[in-house]
């Protein structure tokens, strides 16, 4: 019987570089205030509903023939939506930028080469590049967790990586890179620069994305995803802007038909109604600043935030207090940094909680 027979993964014939290493794995936990993966907590607006259902409705009758390998008309779409003069030829989509991540790994990196990352970062960027036999090294950030044009480029210079990942605004940290960052690395590197926009649409004003930047090299490639600011995270998809010979590159290694007819309808009804999905933007960015003027109020450390989250230190054994945290019902984010906690700006309703559950937490320390 299956029940009886304890074979584990050590026990399978897998990839050394992956003995011992652990799969992604935020709690999905059923609790009342979910504040832990930097989602949209606001529900899909009803009359985007309609538009959606009435758009993957249209397509299931067709579902006997694979859908469109190219997904011309989201790419169309999504042209439209990033501007920056790009077209369909320099946008490329798949289910969530995590794909969109994997597939630069799989056609720029692999077995042999080297990717460099900032890290504390996205954590799944050394997953991918281990998943993908990438060699994973790690650059160094201030101990503000900025990264400064010079350190970027000194780290390059030292590791020679065929590809660069910055992150912008960077997760857990909420802090949006300069420009200058972008370029020093882009001259000083002879492989590919992926900045990780997944967050753009909450930076503060005044914050520059690196899409301005796309026509000054065939190597810089700029990712974003409907995951975040449109809400759609359960849809999966996520894109990239990059010269059209970099989309050449990634059909290298996309699998065949990757994204379901219904995805890409579900993601081009969404699009269509981008105005009303991303009216929620700005409440969730108030959430965000009051967190910030909250924590910073209770004397805890407050990192600066350009996302949908905060990340915060000075709260001791931070394993203890998202413990307690999630006691209260407010499921938050220990991102493994010794003392920081992260937490994802949502509605109001969600702050109030978050808030009289870190006091509770904070109260019991004393
Ligand atoms: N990049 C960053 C920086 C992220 O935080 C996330 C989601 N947590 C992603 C990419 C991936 O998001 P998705 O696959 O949903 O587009």
């Amino acid at each position: 019987r299956w029940a009886d027979r304890l074979v584990t993964l050590a026990d399978l014939p897998i990839r050394d570089e992956l003995r011992g290493s652990e799969p992604y794995g935020a709690p999905q936990l059923d609790v009342p205030v979910a504040l832990n993966t930097n989602e949209n907590s606001y529900p899909v607006p009803e009359q985007v509903v309609e538009a959606i259902v009435a758009a993957v409705r249209a397509e299931a009758a067709g579902l006997n023939r694979y859908p469109d390998r190219e997904a011309v008309a989201l790419r169309d779409g999504l042209a439209r939506y990033v501007g920056h003069g790009l077209t369909v030829h320099n946008l490329w989509a798949a289910n969530g930028s995590n794909e969109v991540l994997q597939q630069l790994l799989q056609v720029f990196g692999g077995p042999g080469r080297t990717a460099l990352g900032f890290t504390p970062a996205y954590s799944m960027h050394p997953i991918l590049a281990t998943g993908t036999g990438t060699a994973w090294v790690d650059g160094r950030r201030k101990a503000d967790f900025s990264v400064d044009a010079e350190n970027a480029a000194a780290d390059v210079r030292k590791h020679d990586p065929d590809i660069v990942f910055l992150c912008s605004p960077n997760n857990p940290t909420g802090t949006a890179l300069g420009l200058d960052v972008v370029d020093a690395v882009l001259a000083e590197s002879r492989g590919m620069v992926v900045v990780d926009e997944a967050y753009a649409e909450f930076a503060r004003p005044g914050t520059p994305s690196a899409l301005s930047r796309l026509g000054a090299s065939p190597r810089l490639v700029v990712t974003r995803t409907m995951s975040k600011a449109f809400a759609l995270a359960g849809a999966r998809l996520g894109y990239l802007a990059a010269d059209p010979a970099v989309i050449d590159a990634v059909r290298l290694v996309r699998l065949p038909y990757h994204l379901s007819a219904l995805t890409q309808a579900a993601a081009r009804a969404a699009l269509a109604h981008a105005d009303a999905l991303l009216a929620t933007v700005e409440a969730i960015k108030q959430q965000r600043d009051r967190i910030v003027d909250e924590l910073t109020a209770r004397g805890l450390d407050v990192v600066p935030s350009d996302a949908n989250f905060v990340l915060f230190g000075g709260v001791g054994d931070q394993k203890t207090v998202w413990r307690r945290v999630l006691d209260e019902g407010v499921l938050i984010r220990d991102v493994g940094l010794p003392g920081y906690l992260r937490v994802t700006a949502g509605t109001p309703a969600e702050t109030d909680a978050f808030l009289a559950a870190l006091d509770a937490a904070l109260r019991d320390k004393e």
